[in-house]
């Protein structure tokens, strides 16, 4: 399902989206506490708030799927209503695959409408302390024409219990903390709007996830209603919007639907941002060799953004095609350069690397390997380019360089 909160720049590249899994009931892991007290009078249960915040605990924290809360349990009317009124179905896990240079685990898990779709388990700078970065959409409307993903076209969104499933099951297998979750997955999370901020929600939530808002990332291509939305619903989750190019054409050309909307509108929507949170402006940029890294693109970044605190992310392409149609990743020369003119305009860089590329399972990859998106969906020829999640923002792509 689309949510409402399409703006009229999307898509007419939208394939036909296919509708939500499990539209009937609401699911047990998509639900925050007091959404469980409603649905729950709704079905003729009577259940406190403190038994919906137990109940959420014992799905989310104890990572449980049944109703049988130890202690004080429910009554036996109230489990028969409510196994009756919600989805306690569960992801398949179809494989995992571990990269042994970088230390990331990428999943691939099935949903029950056959769909497939990756999450990563990334390892952070702490020893045994790990963060998820998770797939928001099977597949993507964006077209980004360096992103795999994007090759793929948009099966449909994943809904909220979908991205804490897969979040859940990634926390449970991980051998020490899992201390954060990334929007950066296969999607634009902002265009499936409502089930990301609703998983947002509940990886945060005291009885939920448990994870501070602030090491929760969402990511953008760009999308400015959205982002403007966001800013005004007071999120405190850190949001990442990627450029890629600050020189229109070009980046109408690279980002095809994000490029729709004006530059100016979106560097307005980030000065919105910025003023309201003054949180600095985290921006992801996929270096494309000779195409994005040259002086034109520092001067139009410098005169788009240039008296907002802007921190730039450069992610290096992760693009398999065959030469004559890939691109190439950036020369260390061409990198150098960017970087230098960066800093003299003052713009603190961080190089991402795009994880599980030593076993050829960067992002899209895998999904792509099963069958593109939704089951029975043929996959486009899948490239893995490195960056996914809004416009290359790096799916697992949270390996920090110098
Ligand atoms: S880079 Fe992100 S927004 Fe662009 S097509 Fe890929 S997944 Fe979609």
């Amino acid at each position: 399902m689309l949510p409402a909160v399409l703006p009229a720049v999307l898509p007419a590249v939208s394939p036909a989206v296919s509708p939500a899994v499990s539209p009937a009931l609401p699911h047990l892991l998509g639900l925050l506490p007091e959404q469980l007290v409603a649905v729950a009078h709704q079905a003729g249960a009577q259940l406190s708030d403190r038994q919906a915040r137990r109940l959420v605990a014992h799905a989310l924290v104890q990572g449980h799927d049944d109703l049988e809360l130890p202690g004080q349990p429910l009554s036996r009317a109230c489990r028969a209503t409510l196994e009756g009124a919600l989805d306690r179905r569960r992801l398949e896990v179809l494989e995992r695959v571990e990269d042994p240079e970088d230390g990331s685990l990428r999943y691939l898990f099935r949903s029950p409408d056959g769909a497939v779709h990756e999450g990563v388990r990334i390892p952070l700078h702490t020893p045994g302390r790990f963060s998820v970065c998770l797939s928001s959409q099977v597949g993507c409307a964006m077209g980004c024409t360096f992103c795999a993903t994007g090759r793929l076209g948009l099966s449909r969104n994943l809904e909220t219990w979908e991205m804490v499933a897969a979040w859940r099951c990634v926390r449970d297998e991980a051998p020490g903390r899992v201390s954060g979750a990334v929007f950066m997955g296969q999607g634009e999370p902002l265009h499936n709007y409502e089930a990301v901020i609703g998983a947002a929600r509940l990886l945060s939530h005291p009885c939920g996830g448990r994870i501070a808002q602030e090491a929760i990332t969402i990511s953008t291509v760009g999308l400015v209603p959205q982002i403007r939305r966001y800013t005004a619903e007071g999120h405190r989750y850190r949001l990442i919007v990627s450029l890629s190019s600050a020189v229109p054409e070009r980046r109408a050309s690279l980002l095809p639907v994000a490029g729709r909307a004006s530059l100016e509108d979106l560097a307005a929507a980030l000065r919105a941002h910025h003023a309201a949170t003054g949180q600095r402006v985290t921006v992801a940029w996929v270096l494309l060799g000779g195409v994005n890294t040259g002086p034109d693109e520092v001067a139009a970044l410098r005169a788009l953004l240039g008296e907002l605190p802007v921190r730039l992310n450069l992610i290096d392409v992760n693009d398999d095609r065959p030469e004559g149609q890939a691109y190439r990743r950036a020369t260390a020369l061409e990198r150098a350069a960017l970087h230098d003119a960066l800093r003299d305009l003052g713009v603190p860089v961080v190089r991402r690397f795009s994880v599980g590329r030593a076993q050829g399972s960067a992002c899209g990859m895998l999904a792509g390997k099963h069958g593109g998106s939704a089951a029975g969906d043929s996959a486009a020829g899948n490239s893995g380019a490195g960056g996914n999640g809004a416009g290359g923002s790096g799916a697992g792509g949270a390996l920090e360089g110098q």
